[in-house]
């Protein structure tokens, strides 16, 4: 019997209970559109995250940069479970035991250490993990101590606290602030962007002293900056980011952080007072340890299906890897690729529970390009190869209308078309009426 007509059988009496870990790009819309169009052969949608609400990742630097008010853009699970028909379980995912299919859930502890829930078990008959990917540090030293790091909700918004109280210090003494970002893929090139409109609104606002200056500067260890664009992007982004007054360096593999800065492998210091790592990516090491496949990384090898070796539990988003029929490499952890593989779920998964005899074709992805955004400066979007498109570059407004585009139609998956219209027409309106970054 096949790995999938395995999945297929055995939903279980009152239909099957489904877990879902993780409620990012993927897992919330898995959730969302499983517990809201829910069938016979569902018994249950359980969502389980770590965190108390989602925010879109791809916008985590802009929260940081405070360009955008957290509080207006996040999506806390319980209202969203409540809305969708589906469960929201708080707790961090440690293990898993495969024989009685049950996903295991650390302690959850307070600030203090005390301990508020004990470690407890959640059952299932289909699990999918979503639980995304983290920056990676390659055991640089310094870097954990020294480093803030933008791939959480709750990281971005530690880092923007941080910024804001560095504001009040350049006001009330004029102190510099100079910040350093290592690496020059679209994580830190946003930043970088984002950051120089938040000192551009926090001059206007006079929340940086007179005698303060901003200074950013972002280190790449490859030659070029964003290196999965094409060079023609990679160049126009240095360029752009240049002419805003960014110091970049390319070539500069980073050797150690330090409270004072970084060492580069030249032996060059680049002195910052706050440090950002938005290098590498790695999916959580505790996928390693559960007995499925997983590549050095630590993301779970899944095939066509998206199933991993264990055949109830599927993996979806940056923490799989998969690669396509004819490809050398796997996908990349992007946006696109999880909430492409999130609506394969959707589609195929409620149909492999009720109809015993079916066989879903492979996962099939369509590559729409990739897209980069210079705050409100600039955009600049690469093009994918599918039917009457061979590629091609885009930028500036057709760029940046796209790439709104992209958080808005991930709202409209998770709302609905009108209220996610509307959170857009709330979010226009606050542009207009509110201060443009946080001053809190
Ligand atoms: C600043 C930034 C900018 C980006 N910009 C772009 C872009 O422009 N375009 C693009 O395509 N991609 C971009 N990306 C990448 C994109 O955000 C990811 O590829 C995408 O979010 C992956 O979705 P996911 O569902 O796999 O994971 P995520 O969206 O990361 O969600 C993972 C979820 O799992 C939860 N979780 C983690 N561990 C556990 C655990 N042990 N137990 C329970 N829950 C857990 C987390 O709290 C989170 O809610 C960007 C990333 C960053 C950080």
């Amino acid at each position: 019997m096949g790995k999938e007509q395995e999945a297929g059988s055995a939903t279980g009496s009152g239909g099957a209970r489904i877990v879902v870990v993780g409620g990012g790009v993927a897992g919330l819309e898995i959730a969302t559109a499983l517990g809201k169009g829910r069938t016979e052969a569902i018994g249950s949608v359980t969502l389980v995250d770590s965190d108390s609400a989602h925010v879109w990742k791809p916008m985590l630097h802009t929260i940081a940069a405070g360009t955008r008010d957290l509080a207006q853009q996040q999506t806390t699970y319980l209202a969203q479970a409540s809305d969708a028909s589906f469960a929201y379980q708080p707790g961090e995912m440690c293990g898993l035991d495969r024989e009685a299919r049950e996903v295991l859930l650390a302690p959850i502890e307070a600030p203090d250490g005390r301990e508020i829930v004990p470690g407890r078990r959640i059952a299932y008959d289909r699990l999918v993990i979503a639980v995304g990917s983290g920056a990676n540090d390659f055991g640089t030293p310094g870097v954990d101590e020294h480093c803030f790091m933008i791939d959480s909700r709750r990281k971005a918004d530690a880092f923007n606290s941080e910024i804001r109280l560095r504001m009040v210090r350049c006001m009330t003494s004029g102190e510099q602030l100079r910040v350093a970002i290592v690496g020059g893929g679209a994580t830190g090139v946003e930043l970088a962007a984002e950051l120089v409109q938040l000192a551009e609104s926090a001059r206007a606002y006079g929340a940086l002293g007179e005698a303060a200056r901003f200074g950013i500067v972002l280190i790449e260890a490859g030659p070029r900056l964003l290196p999965g664009f094409p060079e023609e992007i990679s160049e126009a982004t240095r360029l752009r980011l240049q002419a805003l007054g960014v110091s970049v360096i390319v070539n500069g593999r980073v050797q150690s952080a330090s409270e004072e800065g970084f060492v580069l492998a030249s032996g060059e210091f680049v002195p910052a007072g706050l440090r950002v790592w938005a290098a590498g990516v790695k999916a959580p090491a505790f996928l390693a340890q559960l007995g499925l496949e997983t590549t050095q990384g630590n993301q779970l090898k899944v095939n066509g299906q998206l199933q991993t070796s264990d055949p109830n539990v599927y993996a979806v988003g940056d923490c799989a890897s998969f690669t396509l029929p004819g490809a050398s490499v796997p996908l990349p952890p992007t946006a696109q690729v999880a909430h492409q593989q999130a609506r394969y779920l959707v589609e195929t998964l409620p149909r492999l529970l009720q109809e015993p005899g079916f066989r879903p074709e492979g996962f099939a992805y369509r590559d729409f390009g990739a897209l980069v955004s210079l705050a409100h400066y600039d955009a600049y979007g690469s093009l994918g190869k599918f039917g009457l498109f061979n590629g091609g570059v885009i930028r500036g407004r057709m760029a940046m209308l796209s790439h709104i585009m992209l958080y808005r139609s991930h709202q409209a998956r998770i709302y609905g078309f009108w209220r996610g219209g509307l959170l857009w027409l709330i979010d226009l309106m606050n542009s207009r009426l509110r201060p443009s970054i946080r001053l809190d």
